[in-house]
């Protein structure tokens, strides 16, 4: 709830998917908070966070009603316990943010409209997407994205079945369980580079909240789009926002 004396809002998490990242949106938005407010400000956050293995097991099941009703009622939860927004710290698991939207009444911060907005207001025209092999090659993401890129001429492409195949397990057997390795970086940038000469990608979308962990915008001359720092972002001016 508003404090009187902060005004800042509440925002509830549906974190732990993985856990790996929920610390990285955690402290993401108390820095965020911090330094827009100053002093000893932090963020007004209520967390809920699942056991991954379950989540990891609904998506390997295919089982995504299971899921959607897992997360709507978390979703409740935060809502009935004061959040005022809702955001899901997971770039796959918005297969199911219409489920979350349905089973509240206050505003879910889209992934997908904080990356758009950023790729948008850029010189990026063609994006390589790394992601969970659920992001890649399902609709949920890819065509919401290409629809608000696609009328400024922004293309968005994704890596061959076997890159994407590598991706994947290096996000759920490394990433998720907080595994940071050289090889795998590696491995990462070589698929990037590929893209390069395939279509002449000018920028990388980190489609996943823990590629963060392993590739920076250091890393590669392209532009690197951080789908965990631009959702934050996008929590932040909720957070703040002086209404
Ligand atoms: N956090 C990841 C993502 O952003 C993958 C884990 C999950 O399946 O939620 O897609």
């Amino acid at each position: 709830m508003r404090s009187k004396r902060s005004g800042l809002r509440t925002v509830g998490l549906l974190g732990g998917m993985s856990w790996q990242s929920t610390q990285t949106y955690y402290r993401l938005l108390n820095e965020g908070v911090a330094h827009r407010r100053g002093g000893t400000h932090s963020a007004p956050l209520i967390l809920h966070s699942f056991d991954f293995r379950q989540i990891e097991a609904f998506q390997e099941n295919g089982d995504w009603a299971a899921a959607g009703a897992c997360l709507g009622a978390a979703a409740a939860g935060l809502e009935q316990a004061g959040a005022e927004a809702i955001i899901i710290a997971t770039n796959t698991m918005h297969r199911l943010a219409d489920d979350v939207s349905r089973a509240v009444s206050i505003p879910l911060l889209h992934i997908v409209d904080a990356t758009a907005q950023a790729i948008m207001h850029s010189d990026a025209r063609a994006s390589l997407l790394l992601a969970t092999a659920y992001t890649m090659q399902q609709d949920f993401y890819k065509v919401p994205l290409q629809d608000y890129l696609k009328p400024q001429g922004g293309t968005l492409f994704t890596p061959e079945p076997g890159e994407q195949k590598i991706i994947h397990q290096i996000i759920y057997e490394e990433l998720c369980c907080g595994t940071v390795r050289d090889e795998s970086r590696r491995l990462y940038l070589d698929i990037i580079d590929a893209a390069v000469r395939r279509h002449g990608c000018d920028s990388v979308i980190l489609g996943c909240t823990e590629i963060g962990l392993l590739i920076a915008q250091h890393d590669t001359e392209l532009k690197v789009f951080d789908t965990t720092w631009l959702h934050c972002q996008q929590a932040l001016q909720f957070i703040c926002e002086r209404v």
